[in-house]
């Protein structure tokens, strides 16, 4: 039987583990370090919690199931995820990455991995011919769509195309638009990776990351690695995410009914000089979001006419919190600049668009009148001379 993405949330299709649980409807917690074994060359399936436990397991079969994966890794952050997936790569490998990515997947790159003797090149993977940048120890290609702060979409197909081409790996972070909005194996991509703090988890209340593959090789690599490197996500933080996935479909609906109705206010404010959110029309970043994704998602990034204003906003909404973070059922107002883009060198930064006007807001679930009123009284109780604020 083939079932909605917004059923999947809640079950897994077969019912391999979801039996001998007394009938529990909330998967239980398994909070144990080990495993008895009934003798030599005989396992329950887990061993020792660091390689698998049944929460996570559970955890991870419903996430590869969002993304139409074959199997799922869940790792204590997204960045120990994006970490863990760098050490299939090894010293000597180059890989290409977006220019826009989450400021600390770069500072990762630069800082951890690159010291691996590993190197990156990034462009604008939206817009730039990526095929020649491609060289002879070129092995992955790295994007994020829509791309963290500034909203661009890159095209996933026609990356893939490339990446088949020259037989390198399609990595691709959806945290932006879960997997309720966007499948990238399903457009040729090799390994997603999720946030799992962000919507999956969606309540601003546990870190936790994915990697999620459909090639056997490269999920036995990962398995692995996580065993090996120790960075995997803790039964109850585990359960805490499968809680959060449950209500995945109608937190991400409201969220972007949500966002389209702050889009419209935002596009009448004569202060606010652009916005990015790629459900506005007449754009490429329109056209190729609608075609390869099931919506737009929850995510604005717009520019104030001054740095002050948007320091302004900031400080004076009343119900939004000005906070890092992204994809909870709370709206969230970010500063990029010195928030999650803060270590992303400061040309790069400011060549990118990230300059200090700019403000990003994960949009939650709360009624959009309140928080449209909330950044309108931010924004009108800006009179230009409340220097202190500078
Ligand atoms: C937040 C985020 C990450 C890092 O995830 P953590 O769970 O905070 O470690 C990676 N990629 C994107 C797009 C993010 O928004």
């Amino acid at each position: 039987m083939k079932i909605e993405i917004s059923t999947k949330c809640l079950h897994l299709e077969d019912e391999e583990s979801n039996c001998n649980h007394y009938g529990a409807i909330s998967y239980p917690i398994y909070q144990t370090a080990t495993y008895a074994h009934p003798e030599v060359g005989r396992s329950t399936g887990f061993d020792y919690s660091r390689l698998q436990n049944p929460t996570r397991k559970q955890l991870e079969r419903t996430v590869a199931a969002l993304e139409n994966g074959t199997d799922a890794f869940a790792f204590s952050s997204g960045m120990a995820a994006i970490t863990a997936l760098m050490e299939i790569f090894k010293p000597g490998d180059h890989l290409i990455t977006d220019v826009d990515l989450y400021g600390g997947s770069i500072r990762l790159f630069d800082n951890i991995i690159a010291k691996n003797g590993i190197e990156f090149t990034r462009t604008d993977c939206s817009t730039k011919d990526i095929e020649s940048l491609i060289k002879e120890n070129t092995k992955a290609i790295y994007i994020e769509t829509p791309t963290n702060p500034m909203m661009r979409v890159v095209d996933i197909a026609k990356v893939s195309d490339i990446a088949k081409r020259h037989k390198l790996l399609l990595i691709v972070d959806n945290t932006f638009l879960s997997p309720y909005f966007q499948n990238p194996l399903n457009l040729g991509a090799d390994i997603v990776i999720h946030s799992g703090t962000k919507f999956l988890g969606g309540h601003n209340d546990t870190l936790a990351g994915f990697l999620v593959t459909n090639k056997k090789e490269i999920s036995e690599k990962l398995c692995f690695i996580i065993k090996t490197v120790g960075s995997g996500l803790a039964p109850f933080d585990s359960w805490l995410i499968l809680r959060g996935i449950k209500t995945l479909a109608i937190r991400m609906e409201k969220a972007q009914e949500n966002a389209f109705a702050i889009v419209k206010y935002l596009q009448t404010e004569p202060k606010v000089k652009k916005i990015y959110y790629p459900g506005i029309e007449g754009t490429k970043d329109y056209e190729v979001c609608k075609r390869q994704a099931r919506g737009f998602g929850s995510m604005i990034t717009f520019e104030m006419e001054s740095a002050a204003l948007a320091k302004h906003v900031l400080k004076f909404t009343k119900i939004i919190p000005f906070a890092e973070s992204l994809g909870g059922v709370e709206t969230l107002l970010t500063y990029p600049c010195t928030q999650t883009h803060a270590d992303v060198p400061e040309e790069d930064r400011i060549a990118n668009g990230i300059t200090d006007c700019v403000l990003r807001i994960s949009v939650g679930i709360e009624a959009a009148d309140d928080l449209i009123a909330d950044l309108k009284y931010a924004i009108d109780s800006y009179d230009g001379y409340t220097r202190q604020y500078i």
